[in-house]
């Protein structure tokens, strides 16, 4: 036993998941690199980011993956699914449609994945407040339906970034260590 091997021990994979243009790829930029882009297309994601994060004073490595923008012709491929063990979902809280895409996101990750996947609903973007169009109360009650975590999270302004990815690792790390 020692450091190194204790550094090598967990790696998780999660992978993000949600309709285009909710903020998959800036939560992660946020998370990972502490970047946001204002005008992101698509296309800024790489394939995934492996971030070093410390649990319960142990080296946790979280390998999160991007979709790159292939949802967008609903063809995210079950490569991208294979070995997740962690999923955030992500809607965008100014924008319904992508409220009621989770049903169908929660299908496939259950398709492709075990159905014991640890998973985060979060809704997006919550600094835009006035343009709101799902309460915190119907996120919320969707989790509790679902048996999924749940938060509002800023990419923008920063809020509940880390804490949703560190929910998520944590659970993943209780439950697999
Ligand atoms: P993706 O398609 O799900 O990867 O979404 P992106 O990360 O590319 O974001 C789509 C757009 O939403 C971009 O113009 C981002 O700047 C913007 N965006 C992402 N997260 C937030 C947020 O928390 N707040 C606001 N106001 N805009 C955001
Ligand atoms: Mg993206």
């Amino acid at each position: 036993y020692s450091e190194q091997d204790s550094a090598n021990d967990y790696l998780f994979k999660i992978v993000l998941l949600g309709d285009s243009g909710v903020g998959k790829s800036n939560l992660l930029a946020r998370f990972a690199r502490n970047e946001f882009f204002a005008n992101s297309k698509s296309t800024i994601g790489v394939e995934f980011q492996t971030q070093k994060m410390e649990i319960n004073g142990k080296e946790v490595k979280a390998q999160i993956w991007d979709t790159a923008g292939q949802e967008r012709f609903r063809a995210v491929t079950s490569a991208y699914y294979r070995g997740a063990v962690g999923a955030l979902v992500v809607y965008d809280i100014t924008r319904r449609q992508t409220f009621d895409s989770i049903t169908r996101w929660l299908n496939e990750l259950h398709t492709h994945c075990d159905m014991n996947v640890i998973t985060i609903l979060v809704g997006n973007k919550k600094d835009l407040k006035d343009a709101r169009e799902v309460s915190t109360a119907d996120g919320k009650s969707l989790a509790e339906t679902e048996s999924l975590f749940f938060m509002e999270t800023s990419a923008l302004d920063s809020s509940n970034v880390n804490a949703a990815f560190q929910t998520i690792v944590k659970e993943i790390y209780n439950i697999l260590s």
